[in-house]
């Protein structure tokens, strides 16, 4: 692979430990890992403009508006750390996601390189996100992610299958394991 194919987004379910992975992978690959739902929490904690607009939806667990979302991502990707790469983490979100991200990236004549998803069983997914519940977290919250991850994110799986970007990694090991898999999918040795 090319040094400079590192624009990669991460499939997965809430609670498939992709934001674990992302971290980790962005480090090995020395490009940044681009989590929208960090970048919105941030929003939401500081009050801004966009927190207090986005507040209540991000707290039902459903998703934030697809023109919204285009704004924040690229302006993200338009920072000069992201100009040789980056591992997006949680966007996009649905497949008119999936078409804004070409249309930004077309803007900068590039395009994916590849798309990673972490595989995890339901059960296993459900184990976890009740695990990792955050404190304002409810039950009904989650299974609402869970729901609208099914619904509208997981038609992606298919998408970029299609377009010959999807890897698939067995996200139902230790966090190491599944590390050093995605970095074999990517055929770095780091
Ligand atoms: P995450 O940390 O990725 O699970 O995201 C937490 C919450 O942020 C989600 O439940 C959504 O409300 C919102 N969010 C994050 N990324 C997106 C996105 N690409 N599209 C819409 N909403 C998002």
């Amino acid at each position: 692979m090319a040094d400079e194919a590192n624009r990669i987004v991460l499939l997965g379910a809430p609670g498939s430990g992709k934001g674990t992975q992302a971290a980790l992978l962005a480090d090995a690959l020395g490009i940044p890992a681009v989590s929208t739902g960090e970048m919105l929490r941030a929003a939401v904690a500081e009050g801004s403009k966009l927190g207090r607009r986005i507040e209540s939806v991000m707290n039902s667990g459903d998703l934030v508006d697809n023109e919204t979302m285009a704004t924040v991502v690229r302006e993200r990707l338009a920072k000069a750390d992201a100009a040789k790469g980056f591992l997006l983490d949680g966007y996009p979100r649905t497949l008119g996601q999936a078409a804004t991200l070409e249309s930004i990236l077309d803007d900068t004549e590039t395009s994916l390189d590849m798309v990673i998803q972490v595989e995890v069983p339901e059960a296993e997914i459900v184990r976890r996100a009740l695990d990792r519940q955050r404190e304002d977290d409810t039950e009904e919250v989650i299974k609402n992610r869970l729901r609208v991850y099914e619904k509208k994110t997981a038609p992606l799986t298919d998408h970029y299958m299609e377009l010959g970007l999807l890897q698939t990694v067995d996200g139902n090991h230790s966090v190491d394991e599944v590390q050093e898999a995605m970095r074999a999918a990517l055929g770095v040795t780091v």
